[in-house]
Formats: C-alpha cells, structure tokens, sequence
C-alpha cells in the first residue's frame, strides 16, 4: 500500500490577481493559446492579453463551444499545433478549465487556469471529465499532470451570480464525505490508484467541510451584494484548492456518481454540478447509514445558502419509478467511484436511498420554514 497526494504547483488567490498573470505566465511558455467562453473571454480576456503582452508573450484567444468533448478537445489542439503554441491559458469554469488541461495534456506544454467562478473543484485536478456534445457524462480522464498554475481572482468570483459560488459549496461539501467513506473502506483511490488517502488529503478534506460550515452563509451574503470579505476568501479557498486536493487526494466515493447518474435524466442539465453533487452527498449519508445527527448538520448546511436537499429542487418534477431506475443505474455502473464505499452497493439499494433522501429533505425543508 502506497500513498500518494496530488496538488497544483502554484496556487495564487486574492482580489485583482488577474493583474499579476503575466509574472507567473513567463516562467511557462512565449506562445500562449487562451481558451475561454463568451463570459470568461469578456470579463478578463483582455487583461490577460495586456498582461501577457508586458512580458513579450504571444495570446491568441479561442472561444470555448461550451462541452469539454473529445470533438472540441481535438479541435483545439489543432489551433494549438498549427500556432506553434507552448502555453495554454484557461479561462472559465469547470467545463472550460478541464477542456484546456486535456489540451495542455495532449500537447504536453503547461497550462495557467483562470477561474471565474468557484463552482466546481477543477482548477486544481489531474483529470478532466468529459461529455458528449450533448452534455451527457461519458468518461474521467487522468492526466500526465495538475496544472502548473492555478490563479484564482476572487473580485472577478465576487461580481459573478452568486449561484456559481453556491454550487462550489455543493461540491466542495462532497469533498469530506466521500473522502471520509474512502478512509473507511480502505480501498484504493479510483483516481489515483493508490490508498489509503494521505492523512494531509483527509485532514484538507475536513477543513474544507468545517470552513463551509463556518462562512458558507456569510460568503453567499457577501457575493449577493459582488462584496469580497474574508468569508469570501475563505470559501473561495474551500470550494477551489481544499476540495481540488481533498477530492482528487482523498478520493470520490457515491455523491459523484450519483450526480453522474443524475445526467441521464435531460432536466438535470438545468443544474449546476455542484448542485447536483450536494443531493447526491444527502444520498450518500442515507446510503450508508449516517447517523441521523450527520444528515442534519448538512441539511442544515444546504438549506442555509441555498442547496438543493429533494430532486423537486433540482428541477427534476415527479419522477417516475422508470427514471430513478435508470439514474441508479448508471450511478452503480461497474467504472463509477460508488463501489468505493466499504460495502457492495447495488442499483436497488441506490434507488432506495434516493427515494428516501428525497423525502427526507423535503419534509425536512417544511419542517425548518414552518
Ligand atoms: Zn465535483
């Protein structure tokens, strides 16, 4: 048994850090190709250009399709080679960030990362989900490295809809929970290969929940009005660098697969992943037989900045039988990070647990608002 712990070479976070990519841009390639979508490439397109021009570094920008698929994966490398680039700079959220790291990936050249958001723990990852160009999950991909430089400006975070930073805590709340049922099990990390998790992945991992609970509220206040305090730094820490090292480190476990599972149902795409994720982490705790008093501090946690807690929060209006069905299995398929928990799981039971957290979350959410 070996550990192993992954983590990005740099990591820098503060408000109007955008403006020092430049420094950290010139100790990584000449040539840089910047992927980024309509929003990103709008918001900070153009000081990214600035910048890298001060330093004698070359930017093209490229707009970002929307899906990280092996299509427009492919199609980007092509740009990328028939530019003679050396860098990769991406710019966005999770589904642009994890396009431009496969493209790093392919080319084998660095990759700056630029978040606009703090809604999903890509940033800092070793692997990419890719979709279909339909949105539909389709597989994880590990790659050769995490990106040389994670740069994370929390006033761009702050001025972007608070939804985004909400559905980060989505995700980051999976973060301890899943890495706590791969501690228990024993088995090795999906991602990694290896196990257990270093103690450092676990302990990040429980930081980042503790932090949540912490500021989770006060930061949604704070963005609310495009504010950045200290409980903005701190979940914007949380949901990006503790979750990144804790989830890749630490390992997945069900509430990923069940969000995975989720994307079959085509009223999910109206969903965030994090959103999805936070449903899929109450899931989880019903699974496994979390003690009662587990389950309601993250109730507690999700109703109080806005998470989903049933699937009639998730857009996803009267379900039948056949569709849960189906969502349970595709959440058990044989590749999927369930079978990380520390005993068999089956689709059955999967359908079980979501009927019953289901209705748990929203008699629960009656209960708090009478
Ligand atoms: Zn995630």
């Amino acid at each position: 048994m070996s550990r192993v712990f992954l983590a990005p070479s740099k990591y820098v976070q503060g408000a109007d850090t955008i403006n020092s990519i430049g420094t950290y841009a010139e100790k990584l390639g000449s040539n840089a190709l910047l992927i980024g979508g309509k929003t990103a490439l709008s918001i900070c397109g153009g000081t990214i250009q600035n910048c890298l021009q001060e330093k004698n570094i070359l930017c093209h920008q490229e707009l970002f399709n929307g899906e990280c698929s092996d299509r427009e994966i492919s199609r980007l490398v092509d740009v990328g080679r028939d530019q003679g680039k050396n860098l990769i700079i991406a710019a966005g959220g999770g589904k642009a960030i994890d396009t431009g790291k496969s493209v790093a990936h392919e080319m084998k050249i660095p990759i700056v990362v630029v978040p606009t958001t703090a809604a999903t723990d890509a940033p800092c990852s070793g692997e990419a989900v890719i979709y279909s160009d339909e949105g539909v999950f389709e597989r994880e991909i590990v790659l050769a490295r995490n990106p040389d430089c994670v740069l994370v400006d929390t006033a761009i975070i702050a001025r972007a809809p608070a939804i985004f930073l909400v559905s980060g805590m989505g995700d980051a709340l999976a973060t301890f929970w899943e890495a706590d049922t791969c501690v228990k099990s024993n088995k090795p990390n999906v991602l990694t290969g290896e196990f257990p998790p270093t103690l450092t992945a676990y302990a990040l991992a429980r930081l980042c929940y503790d932090i949540l609970l912490e500021h989770g509220f006060l930061a949604k206040m704070a963005v609310e009005q495009n504010a950045v305090t200290p409980a903005v730094e701190a979940i914007v820490e949380a949901n990006t660098l503790l979750s990144g090292l804790g989830f890749e480190s630490g390992g997945l476990a069900a509430a990923h697969s069940i969000h995975n599972g989720f994307t079959v149902l085509k009223e999910s795409s109206k969903t965030y992943h994090g959103q999805k994720v936070a449903f899929g982490t109450i899931t989880q705790l019903v699974l496994e037989g979390r003690p009662a008093k587990e389950l309601y501090e993250v109730l507690d946690f999700c109703l109080s900045v806005g998470l989903p807690v049933c699937m009639e929060d998730l857009h996803i209006a009267n379900p039948n039988r056949e569709d849960i069905k189906q969502v349970a299995e595709a959440t058990t398929a044989e590749e999927e990070t369930i079978h990380a928990t520390w005993f068999p799981v089956t689709a059955v039971m999967v359908e079980d647990a979501i009927w019953t957290a289901d209705t748990l979350g929203k008699e629960y959410k009656k209960k708090q608002m009478s």
